[in-house]
């Protein structure tokens, strides 16, 4: 298929970015595949960057993508939401975390919400280390760091709670929601509920754990998979190379990111995040538990953890009525397929998380729009 045969759309975003002619002809390739695929992109900055590209827009029918559970923001669980909100509305504590989680809905209450109405002290931060900066300014005040994100973030925060034992810090506590992304894949291939021929794997994450993280997604499963980088021709290159993969029926792992994704990953990060946490079972939102797929502060970091600092009963939790927000992490739903898009819930006034953050699903289909 020529170039010119790619929509006007697609081809024209494209031209907005680094190598145009070759994320052309790339496109054309694809195009003229006859594979019938299901590829997920397991990271939400994957999904924003597959619109904003005009990747999306530009595949052909039969090439099918499937958002994953890669936006740390949208798996973060009601449990959790709960405990950052009880523990910003605590006395003499102040919570800080991520702009992004500000409107995250809890049961009844956004920690921007509360905020507003009961008091609440959070904090936006920029870096973990503005919460340690403040615990050692501030040494009456309790001070909470809302923990959440995945492999790329947590030794950021491992690197913290170290500062803060070094400099004997007993103010500073962490509550922890971080979740690692192979357990995910994992628990998403094992259900059986849905059928992915392909991953366009983390190319973050991926600097951080190594190529050889994902080995089993080929080995057990007989699934390719593909990290990838983030611009126009490395989600084509990325593309296609699953396609390839998936039609000689060959699946292995392979790594298109290679200027920044070695196999091993970034060992000193790795050793960093074992020196502070140690894995443990973890609530998904929209998933549920899964194993090992989270951290918790270890030995003589425990002592950091903000669990000891609730002192509120959390009630039973659920999710909004009419939110797919657990389908559409878990690939089984696209949101348009959700009864409150864009009416009911929108980014101005989201009633999932998947709306919340630019890298949820929802949120990437709302302003992008279409396929
Ligand atoms: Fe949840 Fe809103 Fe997405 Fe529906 S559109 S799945 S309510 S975030």
């Amino acid at each position: 298929m020529k170039p010119s045969s790619i929509s006007n759309s697609s081809a024209s975003l494209l031209d907005n970015f680094r190598n145009p002619e070759i994320a052309r002809r790339l496109l054309g390739e694809i195009r003229s595949r006859e594979t019938h695929a299901t590829l997920m992109e397991v990271c939400g900055t994957h999904t924003m960057a597959l619109f904003a590209t005009g990747v999306r827009q530009g595949l052909p029918e039969h090439i099918h993508l499937a958002s994953g559970p890669g936006c740390p923001v949208c798996v973060t669980p009601l449990e959790s939401m709960e405990s950052a909100i009880g523990l910003a509305c605590r006395k003499d504590t102040v919570l800080f975390c991520f702009g992004d989680m500000l409107k995250v809905p809890g049961v009844s209450d956004t920690l921007e919400s509360a905020r507003a109405n009961r008091g609440a002290r959070v904090r936006i931060m920029y870096s973990p280390l503005d919460a340690l900066e403040f615990a050692r300014n501030e040494p009456r005040t309790d001070v909470v760091l809302f923990g959440v994100g995945f492999e790329t973030t947590i030794p950021l925060f491992a690197s913290v709670v170290q500062r803060a034992a070094a400099h004997r810090i007993t103010n500073l506590y962490l509550l922890t929601a971080f979740k690692l992304i192979p357990p995910a894949v994992d628990a998403l291939l094992s259900s059986g509920d849905i059928r992915i021929d392909g991953f366009i794997l983390p190319g973050h994450v991926s600097s951080i754990i190594g190529e050889g993280a994902y080995s089993f997604i080929a080995e057990r499963y007989h699934v390719p998979g593909v990290i990838a980088g983030f611009e126009a021709v490395d989600l084509l290159e990325g593309i296609l190379l699953l396609l390839d993969m998936i039609s000689r029926r060959e699946p292995a792992i392979k790594n298109q990111y290679a200027r920044f994704v070695s196999p091993r990953g970034n060992q000193r990060a790795q050793d960093l995040i074992a020196s502070v946490f140690t894995e443990c079972d973890s609530t998904w939102r929209g998933l549920g538990e899964i194993r090992n797929s989270g951290v918790r502060l270890t030995g003589e970091f425990s002592r950091f953890d903000a669990d000891a600092l609730i002192d509120f009963e959390i009630g039973a939790v659920s999710e909004p009525a009419g939110c797919s927000c657990g389908e559409v992490l878990a690939g089984k739903r696209t949101p348009t397929e959700c009864a409150l898009f864009r009416s009911a819930c929108t980014p101005a006034h989201p009633v999932g998380p998947c709306m919340v953050s630019r890298e949820g699903a929802c949120a990437a289909h709302y302003y992008y729009g279409g396929r």
